[in-house]
């Protein structure tokens, strides 16, 4: 940390910054020029608060130079996270796609959009049972017989089942159905729920909070990595800006940026991201462009009957044209379309 004091801060000022930052167990090299004294500050705790010397008088601006996270920096550990589900190496060279509709809404309807979304290359299927929605009237997931179907439609399919808990109360049970546990943009923040991921053996799947910073994002992956479970995927979902014309804003910029600061995996999700269908396939391209290691999509049978998200949702066949895509764009960037698909081509 780097405190730069006042122009005008006298020795007593100085002196009782450098007591205050040595209270805190910091060693402090002091560097003093003709105006301007500057402190240098080391052994940074990952939870102190700036703010605590910030306030003291003659103090101008104090600097963090290191994260405050620390298990999901990658100067903490400097190689790629691969979470290797057997059928599936997430955070490997290959970008793994994970499709499905938003909610599971009956057997018939999962059964066909697994089906579709497996002959199409994805190794995921994704699908709501417990859903966060807006609103308390609209439908809020089938709960446990919906992640029957989705597991029973999963297995028929050879695809891995990722979908979302909402509660600490259902972990357990959401952890007997599904490969992956996703933790919603509205819960990112929810650290009883993060701090008890710690308990399953499952890996999470966390998405941006709706206005959270990439630290903030990633202080949350750093909850569920401190509380023991070193398997965090992290996906970019869009957020909340001033722009109306989107659902939301797809932070693409975030991606190179987080592989920089973690080993993490970093997933993006264009259906959430942008919010309407017919902009869903130019953002998945650009995601895989720009280095995402997997997608996540919304695909459903029938979007206009659809009984969550149908706006965004694509038709079988448009998914299908996004996995043509993907698989282009991924050879540009040196990377493959994980799946059956790819193994025989
Ligand atoms: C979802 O994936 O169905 C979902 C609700 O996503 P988010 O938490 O990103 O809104
Ligand atoms: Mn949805």
């Amino acid at each position: 940390m780097v405190v730069i004091m006042e122009s005008g801060a006298d020795e007593a000022q100085i002196e009782a910054v450098i007591d205050r930052l040595n209270g805190f167990g910091f060693d402090v090299h002091r560097s003093s020029g003709v105006n301007q004294t500057v402190l240098g500050a080391v052994g940074v705790k990952p939870g102190f608060d700036k703010r605590h010397i910030e306030v003291l008088d003659g103090v101008a601006e104090v600097y963090r130079v290191t994260e405050p996270y620390k298990f999901a920096s990658r100067s903490w550990k400097r190689e790629n996270t691969t979470i290797d589900l057997g059928k599936v190496l997430i955070g490997g060279d290959d970008v793994v796609v994970m499709a499905g509709p938003c909610s599971v809404e009956s057997e018939e309807q999962i059964e066909t959009t697994a089906a579709a979304v497996a002959a199409a290359g994805a190794t995921i299927l994704r699908g709501g049972a417990f859903k966060p929605r807006s609103s308390p009237y609209s439908f809020q997931g089938l709960g446990e017989s919906g992640l029957k179907m989705m597991r029973a439609a999963a297995d028929r399919n050879g695809l891995l089942v990722v979908t979302e808990a909402m509660e600490v109360g259902h972990l357990g049970l959401v952890a007997e159905y599904a490969d992956i546990i996703q933790i919603g943009a509205r819960n990112m923040q929810n650290y009883s729920l993060l701090r008890e991921l710690g308990t399953i053996n499952r890996p999470v799947f966390l998405k941006r909070g709706l206005s959270a910073t990439i630290e903030e994002w990633l202080m949350s992956a750093e909850y569920v990595l401190a509380s023991g479970n070193t398997r965090v995927i992290l996906c970019e979902r869009g957020i909340r800006t001033f722009e109306p014309s989107t659902r939301n804003t797809l932070d693409l910029s975030a991606v190179p940026v987080v592989k920089a600061k973690t080993h993490l995996p970093v997933f993006v999700d264009p259906s959430h991201g942008v919010g309407i269908r017919n902009k869903v396939i130019p953002l998945a391209r650009a995601a895989v462009a720009v280095g995402a290691d997997g997608l996540m999509v919304e695909v459903h049978p029938n979007p206009d009957a659809a009984l969550s998200d149908g706006p965004q949702s694509l038709f079988v066949d448009q998914f299908e044209d996004l996995m043509e895509q993907s698989r282009a764009i991924a050879r540009v960037v040196g990377r493959r379309i994980a799946g059956p698909a790819e193994v025989t081509a």
